[in-house]
């Protein structure tokens, strides 16, 4: 027996803890894991924190936005759609004859792309394919013991998961733990990069993760994202805070393909601006080709990897099956040599020599012989090569093995800053197509999508909180209410998980498939609304002891912000009666806004929960449908509303015994009146209009009626903004539901305004105390019948940060098709904002941050035409004119000073990337904008290397326009309301955002709850005047979260949850940083 020494011993035991802590920090959960909480308590930082710091950004290897500007966009391989040349082939022969120190790593990679919808519903693919595809992965692989294969969609797994039965689930499970089928990014969809927004891209793959490990035990930590239209930054992030540290992207533009090629650059680490180093980053593999296909996969040559595709299916006659050629003794040397030829040639791309070579296309190996025509081909010729003396080896594999193969031969990678917008093509004409055109596809469904999210998002906190307190009352009921109603939420999740696939928010499927995701979106918005009435009335009740499950409360407008007023439900008033309102704000800080209900009675008065008088003003309801007219049968209400962080308010509506300020009415045919005692109608006055609050002036053109110019009376300074809309002439065939072509006459793109002096029917000027506004109505008539364009321009009288902007609503209906055939329609700017000759733009990525865009004079107008999900803005050394957007567009600037949004398209044709339509289906939609001219702080202290962001003041704008306040009527006079209930502690800071706090499946209403909190904070640029943000400023404590009246415990997680991580301090962030905790109610 040896004796330790005692130095020894304790170096033992410390390392020993060491290891111990890592273990239980870095543990990653396992199959059916509760979610255990950590029982210390947090331990706060006791120091504050600025909250305005400025955060430098650290350059990169690779800047995309600088390289992509010098890339030739016109090269001369272009017109034979692929790069490789002689320069390729040569240094492949050079590569070759190293071979015997640096082997060829081949990983051949079985895959099958399943869409869930696009050319059939979701429900029809898996019907028809994708549950034989499953099936036959989980029998064939189990059957053939040395293949692999991966799966991305956990919206299919779980389909094929429900009807499977107990022994098909045991061998899934097997070849899950045996690493052979691999589950590679395992969000719900493969998401869309360019149109999603924060929320839900999150969204989707925290459902997908919870499913994975909950039913399958499996952690993902491998992305193959490899059809989306286009790469953004804000996702290779979320990857990264997910613990996902590899990645495969696939469609990016031909000239960054021939790029990453020419330097070898396939495999980078793709950092954050703010991030000092590639650290944290996750390695990301560009596929060097085209697209995943077998023909675009085998090598840089299309017709020889057609012959590599040995699916054979009798009746089945395509270009794979004319080069069908299968491995026979006799060819094999010959047929494996020409292969390895092939891979070499990828394998010369990249310094490491290893190559991943997918081998599937869209819905394959959705009959059994597939799998064993490809498997035993291809065994055949692995077994060849790795038997010979190539210096090669060539086995099946996984996104694992490629990615542990790389690491194991480089640790060294260059880091990758920005994203692979705008998406182009030369496949299909050997000239660029670019696929810029579906950024603003269907945007009445692309803005559905974010009123389901942000309806979610705020039923997901109140139910998480009313778990909570439910599950400390002392009356059953409420719990086991709230415990059944759990399905319902899941439903609503998946539904707009769903809609984030990249044929779906793209509005890239058939008109019946986006018909089936609206019904979907349409289900989940009634299921959260229903959920949302039931908590919100029990959370405000002055003793939770019942809940009642039968819509005790009515929604003032189901979607917040409606396209038509007929959603809106009126609330009926009569002489005596007092009615309540119950406000909602679902937002983590204080917010200053304007209520707003439609009512049937012209002499209301408005208090808010302490029974003061609010400010309200009323008008009558414009009426634009057949011939426009003011209705004097039902009145808009609109009221000053001041709630504090995340809580909810009971108001009061009755008729007024107060004299109040008029509300003025002016329009083209009112004449003067003041029978109405709450508004004065007027005639609309000759000559220019003017709009004006404490801080803006707006002027209007006296013809047009459309804004001008502006000024911020903070530094005084006016600016030219000229506001157009306007449209552009699609290219047939080639502009459609995913691509952008404009019609050019001498390099100048045909434009035709949407409207003329002519077709301008009313004009209406409100104002009151709460705003004044302008709204302008043009009707005009085409071939399928009448369009009408509602425009309203808006300042709000308050004090708050809505002041603070300028509010632009536009409501486009352009009637029946063919109206407007072939036709791209736009809202421009003509600023004399000095944005440079680049026409630097700058663009939110999926709301994570801003990206700098600088002008590609080559690529054109459709190649210079970027998405955009939430902000945009353009700025000079004086000001910055910030545009927020309340759903997914297309924005550019297409000369020094100008700003274009685009609106929407009708384009007849299909354009040849696999829908088969045009895109005619285009209807009233209302387009909501938030426009800023912030003037530069004389404290400013800008330079060039901070990171740009919003300012503090349109990031609040912003949260402001994504997360509408929600009311509800139709209170019983018996029911005891609390006048408030606030639902947090105390607001976050500023910069501060509560993303989510969603509940994990419970299990029963005798355990506790357990909900994932995903916080983040941000880093807004405080080199812009504002008069009403001035907290963001001052330095604040670390937040301590706590929610009323629930006890909680909180402990760190990677983003979905997946992994345990620890925090030096809880809920302190650094700018920019996002955090997920499991949170248990107890
Ligand atoms: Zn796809």
């Amino acid at each position: 027996m040896s004796v330790i020494p005692r130095k020894l011993l304790l170096l033992i035991l410390v390392s020993l803890v060491c290891v111990l802590f890592i273990l239980m920090y870095g543990a990653q959960l396992q199959r059916g894991d509760e979610i255990i909480p950590n029982t210390e308590t947090s331990t706060q930082s006791p120091q504050k924190q600025e909250t305005c710091p400025s955060l430098r950004s650290y350059p990169a290897d690779i800047e995309t936005s600088n390289v992509f500007p010098t890339l030739d966009l016109t090269p001369s391989w272009m017109s034979r759609r692929e790069f490789w040349g002689n320069e390729y082939e040569d240094r492949y022969v050079r590569r070759k004859s190293m071979w015997a120190h640096l082997p060829l790593r081949v990983i051949v990679m079985p895959h099958s792309h399943n869409d869930p919808g696009w050319l059939k519903t979701v429900e029809g693919y898996f019907a028809l394919s994708t549950k034989s595809i499953l099936t036959n992965i989980v029998n064939k692989l189990t059957e053939h013991k040395n293949m692999t294969f991966i799966w991305s969609e956990a919206s299919y797994m779980f389909m094929w998961w429900e009807g499977a039965d107990t022994e098909a689930r045991n061998k899934l499970r097997v070849l899950l733990d045996s690493g052979r089928l691999e589950i590679t990014t395992g969000g719900w969809v493969m998401t869309d990069e360019a149109n999603v927004d924060f929320f839900s891209m999150v969204d989707q793959l925290v459902e997908g993760h919870e499913f994975m490990r909950r039913e399958l035990g499996v952690v993902p930590s491998s992305s193959w994202s490899v059809d989306s239209f286009g790469h953004g930054g804000a996702f290779p992030h979320l990857l990264a805070k997910s613990e996902i540290n590899n990645m495969v992207i696939m469609r990016i533009h031909y000239a960054w393909k021939e790029w990453l090629a020419r330097h070898q650059n396939g495999d980078f680490l793709w950092k954050q601006s703010w991030e000092k180093d590639g650290n944290s980053a996750p390695l990301c593999h560009n596929f060097p080709y085209d697209i995943y296909s077998i023909k675009h996969s085998c090598g840089p040559n299309p017709q020889t990897c057609l012959g590599f595709d040995f699916r054979h299916l009798d009746g089945e006659y395509n270009e794979f099956t004319a080069h069908y050629s299968p491995i026979n003794q006799g060819n094999l040397k010959e047929r494996a040599e020409l292969l390895l030829e092939q891979y070499g040639r990828t394998g010369s791309l990249l310094p490491h020599n290893v190559v991943l070579v997918p081998l599937g296309d869209d819905f394959r190996y959705s009959n059994e012989l597939e799998f064993d025509q490809q498997y035993s081909n291809y065994i055949k010729i692995m077994e060849h090569i790795n038997s010979g003396k190539y210096n090669a080896h060539i086995s099946f594999g996984t996104l694992k093995d490629y990615f542990s193969e790389v690491r194991s031969r480089m640790n060294e990678f260059p880091t990758l800053t920005g994203d692979f917008h705008v998406y182009s093509d030369i496949f299909s004409e050997g000239r660029p197509a670019y696929w810029s055109g579906y950024y603003f596809t269907r945007p009445y469904t692309k803005l559905l999508s974010r009123q389901v999210s942000s309806k979610l998002r705020g039923v997901e906190i109140l139910y998480s909180i009313a778990m909570g307190m439910a599950r400390r009352s002392d009356f059953d009921l409420p719990l086991s209410a709230l415990v059944s109603m759990y399905k319902n939420l899941v439903s609503a999740r998946r539904s707009l998980a769903l809609f984030q696939h990249h044929d779906a928010i793209t509005g890239t499927s058939k008109g019946f498939v986006m018909d089936d995701y609206e019904q979907k979106l349409d289900n989940a918005l009634e299921v959260v609304n229903g959920m949302e009435v039931v908590l919100v009335h029990y959370l405000i009740q002055e003793r939770q002891q019942e809940i009642i499950l039968n819509r005790p409360l009515l929604h003032t407008n189901r979607r917040n912000k409606g396209e038509n007023w007929q959603e809106e439900t009126v609330l009926h008033i009569s002489s005596a009666k007092e009615h309540k309102i119950v406000l909602f704000n679902s937002l983590a800080h204080p917010v200053y806004r304007a209520g707003h209900l439609q009512t049937n009675n012209a002499n209301l008065c408005v208090y808010n929960e302490e029974q003061d008088l609010v400010d309200s003003q009323i008008s009558p309801v414009f009426n634009i449908t057949g011939k426009p007219s003011l209705s004097f049968q039902s009145f808009n209400v609109w009221f000053g509303v001041e709630l504090e962080a995340l809580s909810i308010a009971v108001y009061t509506v009755k008729e007024c015994t107060e004299a109040r300020k008029p509300t003025k009415v002016y329009c083209k045919k009112c004449r003067n009146s003041e029978k109405y005692g709450s508004f004065h109608l007027k005639s609309i006055p000759d000559g220019a209009i003017q709009l004006e609050n404490q801080i803006y002036k707006l002027l209007f053109d006296p013809e047009s009626r459309l804004l001008n110019n502006v000024t911020n009376k903070v530094n005084g300074v006016s600016k030219q903004i000229n506001l157009d809309f306007s449209s552009y002439t699609s290219q047939f065939y080639r502009s459609g539901a995913y691509l952008f072509a404009v019609e050019m006459i001498n390099g100048v793109p045909t434009e035709t305004k949407l409207f003329s002096l002519n077709n301008i029917v009313e004009t209406i000027i409100v104002s009151g105390p709460i705003f004044s506004e302008l709204k302008v109505l043009w009707q005009v008539t085409g071939v399928g019948g009448i369009a009408t364009f509602l425009h309203t321009v808006r300042l709000y009288h308050d004090t708050g940060p809505l002041s603070e902007a300028i509010h632009i609503e536009n409501q486009f209906d352009f009637g029946p098709s063919p109206n407007f055939r072939d036709t791209e329609f736009f809202m421009r700017f003509e600023t004399d904002v000095k944005n440079g000759e680049e026409n630097l733009i700058f663009t939110d990525q999926a709301g994570l941050g801003m990206v700098r865009r600088v002008n590609a004079e080559q690529a054109g107008l459709e190649g210079n035409y970027f998405p955009v999900t939430e902000s945009v803005y353009i700025e000079d050394d004086e000001s910055r004119l910030t545009l927020l957007i309340d759903h997914a567009s297309g924005v550019s600037s297409r000369g020094e000073g100008l700003l274009e949004i685009m609106v929407d398209k009708r384009t007849m044709n299909d354009d040849a990337r696999g829908m088969g339509e045009g895109v005619l289906d285009s209807r009233r939609t209302l387009h909501r904008y938030t426009l800023l001219m912030e003037p530069i702080s004389p404290k400013s202290e800008k330079n060039s290397e901070t990171i740009p962001f919003l300012s503090p003041l349109a990031l609040r704008l912003s949260r402001y326009l994504e997360h509408p306040l929600t009311s509800f009527i139709g209170i019983e006079k018996n029911q005891k309301l609390v006048n408030k209930r606030g639902l947090i502690n105390s607001a976050l800071p500023c910069d501060y955002d509560l993303v989510n706090l969603r509940t994990w499946s419970p299990k029963d209403a005798s355990n506790p709850s357990h909900a994932l909190l995903i916080l983040r904070r941000l880093a807004p640029d405080c080199s812009w005047s504002s008069l009403t943000v001035s907290d963001c400023l001052d330095p604040t404590s670390v937040p301590d979260i706590k929610f009323s009246n629930v006890s909680a415990f909180f402990q760190p997680t990677s983003l979905t949850g997946n992994h345990r991580v620890s925090q030096p301090y809880i809920f302190k962030l650094s700018p920019m940083e996002i955090s997920s905790y499991n949170v248990t109610f107890t």
